[in-house]
């Protein structure tokens, strides 16, 4: 029996200590939590990515009374852009929450399903994508989409 060991390196940042880029992608995933239907669980997602043609695109949570048939944030965004710039690579994605009448302290991190559909686009784009997972003022910063979710499902 052998062992092995995964890491993954996560920066932390305040929002201050992010770069004007980073900043203008978080505060468009902090609009975007407007953008979502979430009566069910008041927990109100926004996700902003930025392309490599330095286009942006907002998504939020779109929830739905047969529950299956809502979607995430992340998602609501990637397809977006997939489905309005195909063959356009993400450079960077911001994703945070609003609920209870404040953004979420901690920051928020897609759920796993989220998180096989960013590694299928940061595959396809050939580079990484960079994740900023956004909290209140705790901003967790990963270099590509595939530290998210270690031994990923791969077909490709
Ligand atoms: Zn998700």
């Amino acid at each position: 029996m052998t062992e092995k060991n995964i890491t993954t390196k996560i920066q932390v940042y305040s929002y201050s200590e992010l770069t004007e880029e980073q900043k203008k992608l978080v505060d468009l995933a902090k609009e975007a939590t407007k953008g979502s239907y979430a009566p069910y669980s008041q927990f109100n997602v926004g996700a902003a990515v930025l392309l490599e043609n330095g286009v942006t695109i907002k998504g939020a949570n779109q929830e739905n009374a047969a529950f299956p048939a809502g979607i995430c944030a992340e998602r609501s965004a990637i397809f977006n852009a997939g489905a309005n710039y195909p063959g356009v690579g993400i450079k960077s994605i911001a994703v945070t929450a609003f609920t209870r009448g404040a953004f979420v302290e901690e920051p928020c991190a897609p759920c796993g399903v989220c998180r096989q559909a960013l590694i299928e686009f940061e595959k396809n784009a050939g580079f990484p994508m960079e994740v900023l997972m956004v909290g209140n003022d705790t901003i967790y910063r990963l270099d590509s989409a595939c530290d998210l979710l270690p031994l990923t499902f791969k077909e490709f």
